[in-house]
């Protein structure tokens, strides 16, 4: 079981402004078989962590599209299914208006990969239907960006809510323990215990 990770460069556009992004890139799966969490900017970068592995899920953190532009593409290309939580129809139908996800994601739900076990956290707050993907086996958390290193997302635009996300950390992602690490969205990994430690 392993992690695989890359990096890849584009736009996120939303209340009429673009800005230049860096996305993670994210693939958690063993030598046979894989999910993405996420699927930023550039579809043959994804493909690349893939190595010819079979995808059995698309996850996605959120609907912004930073975070889903490429899913529709890579859905065709690793005929798999998209996973979003449907709180996040409004922003999804932003960035994909004539076609939509596969199968809803909710609190609580396991998707399992390669015998591993990924928790399906609802952390609402930087989008509606903002989630995490928690792996106790792997001691890490996909976060998307709901928490990054250094603090929680940015709740600045539309569909957000500063005092939502905040509660959402505080009662899911403050239960996980100290040493989790947490594999964000955008920029370096954290643990959980250092993020608590500067938002307490
Ligand atoms: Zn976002």
């Amino acid at each position: 079981m392993r992690v695989d990770h890359a990096v890849a460069s584009g736009t996120f556009s939303l209340d009429g402004e673009t800005h230049q992004v860096d996305n993670n890139l994210w693939v958690l799966g063993d030598d046979t078989e894989c999910v993405v969490i996420d699927a930023p900017h550039d579809v043959e970068a994804i493909l690349a962590l893939v190595g010819g592995r079979k995808v059995k899920a698309i996850l996605c953190t959120h609907a912004h599209d930073d975070h889903v532009r490429a899913a529709t593409e890579l859905r065709q290309r690793v005929v798999a299914p998209i996973l979003l939580h449907p709180d996040d129809r409004p922003l999804w139908e932003l960035v994909h208006p004539d076609e939509l996800w596969d199968v809803d994601l909710s609190d609580g739900q396991v998707i399992e990969v390669a015998g591993t076990a990924l928790t399906v956290l609802h952390t609402p707050g930087h989008a509606p239907g903002a989630v995490c993907f928690w792996v106790p086996e792997l001691g890490c958390v996909f976060t998307g960006d709901t928490l990054f290193q250094g603090g929680p997302g940015a709740t600045g635009r539309s569909f957000s809510d500063r005092a939502t996300l905040e509660a959402s950390i505080r009662s899911r992602l403050w239960e996980l323990p100290d040493e989790t690490v947490v594999h964000t969205g955008h920029g370096s990994d954290t643990t959980i215990g250092a993020e608590r430690a500067l938002l307490a």
